[in-house]
């Protein structure tokens, strides 16, 4: 198998009896065992009068089967001992997969392989999975890319499988006179699983020969109906599908378009990748490219090339731009351009030094490929199992072997008129159709002759100009030689209002680093005005970036900048070698900060529209945003950001700037393969660029309101939306390594218990659940839950229920469920860095919380190890159990629920101000 020379597992693959493909992943360092298994079956082998069939049986595999009949005992074995587990089913394959504790890694997969054996289809739990499959659909039924795929799907070749509905619902798979469903999952079952279809990975710390014992005893069983591997022959398109011009409305507001040119598969070319070629050019954005251009006129916000619906059969290459609202009044000349940038990537743009650029980046992208959790690796590799030679799993995805002008040049006349379809999404246009399952308003209508005129004889724009020579991309790739043995941050500067921390990572040897600067400026956080100014200060300063610092992102360097409660950071990370020079210039641009009124224009109004649509969010996010708005003053929920930024004008900006750099505090994190005096000149700069000198330094303040000895306060939020929602916060007293560990463990205790009871035994709503929410440092736990069929009143009795419950169920765990689960949670905080890049982001965030020895991570763990049963009992008597809480219950009464009475406990938060009054935890940075 082609490895990268970075990746330090060992691979084998194997082919069983019955034909299953499996490969075997020995990764010594992982801290949870993972499997997946794909099979070449999905929603296009759905029978034309069972849409959703291929789904439903996904969620009817994870039941009872012969040796495990229980319904619901792999998911309680998997919750129990560490572990996740997962499905989806796709066009065209079916992907399953779980990860556990490596010592219940045999006993997990036994339960899983038999999914695939002797699965029982348990006739108790028909419906109760029918509904979990139609509480999916319903729940995305106001998700604009599912209302968009399903016009979509009306809009090709009818005889085409992409063109039924893949999800499902009650109605498709209700029971009908002939018989019961069950026997038709059945039937499907028998007829489409089969071994030599299927794909299996194990990853694990087990050695080869140990892992090919368990996949030689656990999967040989599944049963080979020799059915080989379908493709689909009917075309996606026919004459009457091409040249259409589509309008479909969207719920959010939301303005977009995009080009759908139709390939045939591309598969077969994945180690050339012509359309990978394609795509890097057409979607450049520095300067003399069509993304620039279409910025200059002010007609698009952003554009990118290359992605959209593939299958066995087609392949589809969509250009997709979001539109300003003037962009809007401008389709035909938007697709004007498009085709004429186009022409001269087909008439100049087709050189070997590019292709040559774009090999390199992919070849450091492998070779310093980074590791992921191992049950990322299984179901990515599962996956590439069916699309690549077993040779080239690990590999495919990044080959580019050779340029071949002919066999690039050979798929440019595919992007032609003819073959192209548009699409425009935006509120207010003319619909005269409306799409099934989605409701989804739309019309299509072929192209006019003057659209195809115009289109076909593109006007030439002499500002266009092809990518130049990319100064970003690192060919020095071996990392600098240790200079010392030091294995934590040190603080290698400190002066007044600036703080420098440096590590040389010895654990990670790539040529790669991160630079973290957090710029704390309290007066930019004091008022909704000034946060929604430092923000709008943010959005326009990286979108004047972005137009220099693309080639650094082709090179594999990525920076964000972000507002947060206490001023900005910017974060870079990526190859290290050309970092500074990435930052010099983000600080050029920094110190230039002049604010062109067309700019500020539309990112106001961009920012202004995501604020507004918030309130057209699932009504949890609502809750949570207004929850997280309600506790910490310096983060305003939506709203009130909204109303603040509708009375900023670009005047105020330079004065608020300054005011901003008139009062600093800096800290400075350089991680990676950075030498001392390296991270020392980078920081020279960077003080250099923010004249950190004779500032007033000061730390801004982080205030937390506290919840106090008060017992329950409420606070409702008007959704307009149909479901219902609740979410309780419990906040801790204090940021004590006792507290925190309390309420990790008391979270971690609750939340299968929660789920089971409340979604899976009650079926109270799909998204569901408990959470650690940590707010500042102070810990918190929430628990929540949306629903379709009960009103707040319910929901809250049903969790109050459960609470008042919870001390038994800690009490009839057995010893070894309660040390299992306590092991299970150690093992998730203990867990080991995947990548340089997780671990400096866990390094920074040690930083932040003030962890200067860098071990609050062990000192918690140390806590819980101590904590007992009776402890924990205490815990949920004293501070969980709702009579005596105290705790802030957020809630939304959805439209469906407008006749159960309305909520009544507690008090009643009025005034968001004065509850703000309150006292309150003030931390610094
Ligand atoms: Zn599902």
């Amino acid at each position: 198998m082609h490895q990268s020379p970075n990746d330090k597992n060992h691979y084998r693959d194997i082919t069983l009896d019955n034909q299953i493909n499996v490969i075997l992943v020995q990764d010594q360092a992982v801290q949870r065992s993972a499997a997946s298994l794909a099979v070449r079956v999905g929603h296009f082998d759905d029978p034309a009068d069972r849409e959703g069939l291929a789904h439903y049986l996904e969620h009817m595999l994870f039941l009872g089967t012969k040796d495990y009949p229980r319904v619901g005992e792999f998911q309680t074995f998997i919750s129990q001992h560490g572990g996740s587990n997962n499905a989806w089913t796709g066009t065209e394959h079916t992907c399953f997969f779980f990860d556990v504790i490596p010592e219940f890694f045999e006993q997990a997969l036994s339960r899983f392989s038999q999914f695939f054996v002797s699965p029982l289809f348990n006739q108790e739990a028909l419906d109760k999975e029918r509904q979990a499959v139609n509480s999916e659909y319903q729940m995305k039924i106001h998700d604009d890319s599912r209302r968009f795929y399903q016009v979509q799907k009306e809009l090709v070749n009818q005889q085409h499988p992409f063109a039924k509905f893949s999800v499902g619902n009650e109605e498709t798979l209700c029971d009908r006179e002939s018989g019961s469903i069950r026997d038709e999952i059945i039937q499907f079952y028998q007829s489409h699983y089969s071994a030599d279809l299927m794909s299996v990975v194990l990853v694990g710390p087990q050695s080869l020969d140990e892992l090919e014992t368990m996949a030689t005893r656990l999967f040989s069983a599944v049963k080979n109906n020799h059915l080989h591997a379908k493709t689909v022959t009917t075309a996606l398109l026919t004459q009457n599908e091409q040249q259409l011009y589509v309008q479909v409305e969207p719920e959010k507001d939301a303005r977009k378009l995009s080009l759908s040119f139709s390939f045939p598969n591309m598969e077969q070319h994945y180690a050339t990748k012509p359309l990978s070629y394609f795509a890097h050019l057409i979607g450049y954005e520095g300067p003399g490219s069509l993304t620039l251009l279409l910025k200059n006129k002010n007609w698009v916000t952003s554009l990118a090339a290359g992605g959209g619906i593939s299958g066995s059969n087609f392949r589809e290459f969509t250009i997709g731009c979001l539109l300003t609202a003037e962009g809007l009044q401008h389709i035909d000349d938007i697709v004007e351009a498009i085709f004429s940038y186009m022409k001269l990537v087909f008439e100049q743009g087709i050189e070997s030094w590019r292709y040559v650029e774009k090999q390199a980046v992919m070849e450091s992208a492998f070779r310093f490929q980074e590791s992921v959790k191992a049950i990322d690796l299984a179901s990515y590799l599962v996956m590439s199992m069916q699309r690549f030679p077993i040779q080239e799993v690990l590999y495919g995805d990044y080959r580019m072997s050779e340029f071949d002008r002919s066999l690039i040049e050979s798929f440019i006349p595919y992007f032609c008129v003819e073959n192209l379809r548009v699409w425009v999404t935006a509120k207010e246009l003319e619909y005269d159709r409306q799409a099934k399952w989605y409701f989804t308003p739309y019309s299509a209508q072929k192209f006019s002759d003057a659209q195809i005129q115009r289109w076909k004889n593109p006007t030439h724009f002499a500002e266009f100009a092809l990518p130049s020579k990319n100064p970003f991309i690192c060919y020095n790739l071996d990392p600098k030689p240790l200079q010392t043995e030091q294995s934590l941050p040190r603080l290698i500067e400190e002066l007044p209002g600036f703080r420098l921390w440096h590590l040389q990572e010895p654990e990670f040897r790539v040529p790669k680093g991160s630079l973290y600067i957090a710029i704390d400026s309290p007066c930019s956080v004091n008022t909704p005005q000034n946060i929604i100014k430092l923000r709008l200060c943010v959005e326009l300063f990286m979108e004047s970036l972005s137009r220099q610092s693309y080639q650094a992102e082709i090179a594999g360097m990525s920076y964000n900048i972000y507002a947060h409660q206490g001023g900005l950071t910017l974060a870079i990370s990526g190859f290290s070698e050309k970092q500074p020079q990435l930052l010099h210039m983000i600080l050029e641009k920094f110190a230039a900060r002049h604010f062109e009124q067309q700019r500020f224009d539309t990112i106001k109004t961009q920012m202004l529209r995501k604020l507004r649509n918030a309130s057209k969010d699932r009504p949890l996010s609502q809750l949570f945003n207004h929850l997280s708005g309600i506790l910490q003053p310096n983060n305003p929920p939506a709203g009130v950001l909204a109303k603040a930024l509708e009375e900023v004008s670009i005047e105020e900006l330079p004065e608020f700037v300054s005011t901003l750099l008139g009062k600093l505090y800096v800290e400075m994190f350089v991680f990676g393969d950075w030498t001392q005096e390296a991270a020392q000149g980078i920081a020279d700069e960077l003080k250099d660029a923010l004249r950190v000198d004779n500032q007033k330094y000061k730390e801004s303040l982080r205030p937390l309101v506290k919840l106090g000895n008060n017992g329950t306060f409420q606070h409702e939020i008007h959704c307009d939306q149909d479901d219902s929602a609740v979410a309780i916060y419990y906040q801790g007293t204090d940021s004590q390594t006792g507290t925190i560990a309390t309420f990790t463990l008391a979270n971690h205790l609750m939340s299968s218990a929660f789920f089971n009871e409340i979604r899976t035994k009650q079926q109270l709503g799909y998204m569901v659940g408990t959470g650690n929410m940590p707010l500042n440092r102070i810990p918190g736990i929430v628990i929540y839950v949306q629903s379709p069929v009960a009103a707040p009143i319910d929901l809250v009795a049903s969790i109050d229920e459960f609470l008042n419950a919870f001390y038994m169920v800690l009490l009839e765990l057995t010893e070894a469920q309660w040390q299992n689960s306590k092991q299970g949670l150690l093992n998730q905080i203990m867990a080991p860095d995947n990548n340089l890049r997780t671990k400096g982001q866990r390094l920074w965030v040690s930083i932040g919380n003030k962890d200067k020895e860098f071990n609050n991570r062990e000192l918690v763990v140390e806590h819980i190890r101590t904590l007992t049963r009776v402890d924990m009992i205490r815990f949920v008597v004293n501070q969980l159990k709702p009579r005596t809480a105290n705790r802030l219950v957020m809630h939304t009464q959805g439209n469906q629920h407008h006749d159960a009475p309305p909520l009544q406990l507690g008090q009643e938060i009025g005034s968001i101000e004065e509850f703000q009054l309150m006292p309150k935890d003030i931390e610094l940075g």
